[in-house]
């Protein structure tokens, strides 16, 4: 491919050295926090952080105090060396890999924790799992200290956390979020894919078609929060393999439901498909027409 390896970084002072040259430099600094096992999903990452500055740093690190299923912790993908050739076809300069030992090299018995927007949806599926990521990422900020960071929209509850934390905690680095990439079939792409059976994968865009018939339902004028959620439900209740974990309309910043549909709504769900757990969301800004028009 002719791209260029970037630098692969395991410890947390070799990295500040590296970025303190960069910064020196009069690089604006991008960050891209990822677990790896790299799809198209974090390379639009990347290249939104190439287009707004010109030194890129990515990590790598599958946080295991973001996982409250052991199992889960334990297969995910992992496998550096390909990783680093995708970030160098993305342009990435350098990659922060660091162990477990290094991100936790004493007890972590401090932790940042976001209220409110944590509720619900996967926080209340996911015990602890926010705290986890709140954590990490604050964790990941005080080292990088990015000016820009790059979050997907396919986790939306995870931006707005991150969103808040940096608001509520004055932390200084921007936030832009990058949408949802998508395989053909409307499958979000996600690291987690990768453990579908044939048979699974072959049902799983079912998830992003049940959001999407929710998402018509609002789009046709319908305000009833109630009836835009059954409308996925119905959908989604064809595929009987699929297991429901949650399907809601939440408030698109606040990620709280709502029952009257009136401001930018998320439809959100997580699935299961055997023993591998997805989930997606849509946002949508509903047509509000004024009555008497
Ligand atoms: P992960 O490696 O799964 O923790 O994800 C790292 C970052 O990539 C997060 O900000 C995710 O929201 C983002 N991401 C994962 N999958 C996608 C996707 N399909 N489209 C856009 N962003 C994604």
């Amino acid at each position: 491919m002719g791209d260029s390896r970037p630098e692969l970084i395991r410890d947390i002072a070799g990295l500040r050295d590296r970025l303190a040259v960069a910064r020196k430099a009069g690089s604006p600094i991008g960050f891209v926090p990822t677990m790896g096992a790299l799809h198209a999903g974090h390379g639009a990452l990347m290249d939104a952080a190439k287009r707004d500055c010109n030194f890129i740093a990515a990590s790598i690190f599958v946080n295991p105090i973001q996982f409250n299923n052991k199992e889960d912790y334990e297969k995910y993908g992992r496998n550096l060396p390909a990783d680093l050739d995708f970030c160098a076809a993305h342009q990435v300069d350098v990659v922060f890999a660091p162990g477990p030992e290094e991100m936790y090299s004493t007890e972590q018995d401090a932790f940042v924790e976001v209220l409110n927007v944590s509720n619900g949806l996967c926080g209340e599926f996911r015990p602890g799992h926010f705290r986890g990521v709140a954590t990490v990422v604050t964790k990941l900020f005080n080292i990088v200290q990015p000016d820009i960071s790059y979050f997907g929209e396919k986790d939306a509850q995870q931006l707005a956390v991150i969103r808040r934390m940096v608001q509520a905690l004055n932390m200084n680095t921007q936030i832009t979020g990058v949408p949802t990439v998508r395989e053909p079939d409307g499958l979000a792409l996600s690291s987690r894919n990768q453990r579908l059976t044939p048979e699974e994968r072959a049902y799983a865009p079912i998830l992003f078609q049940a959001l999407d018939a929710a998402r018509l339902k609002a789009l046709g004028g319908c305000q009833s929060a109630t009836e835009v959620r059954a409308a996925g439900l119905d959908f989604l209740s064809k595929e009987p393999r699929i297991r429901l974990e949650y399907f809601e309309i939440v408030d698109a910043e606040d990620m709280q439901p709502v029952t009257h549909i009136s401001a930018r709504i998320c439809i959100a769900a997580a699935v299961w498909l055997g023993s591998v757990r997805l989930i997606d969301n849509i946002a949508v800004q509903p047509l509000i027409v004024s009555p008497g028009r």
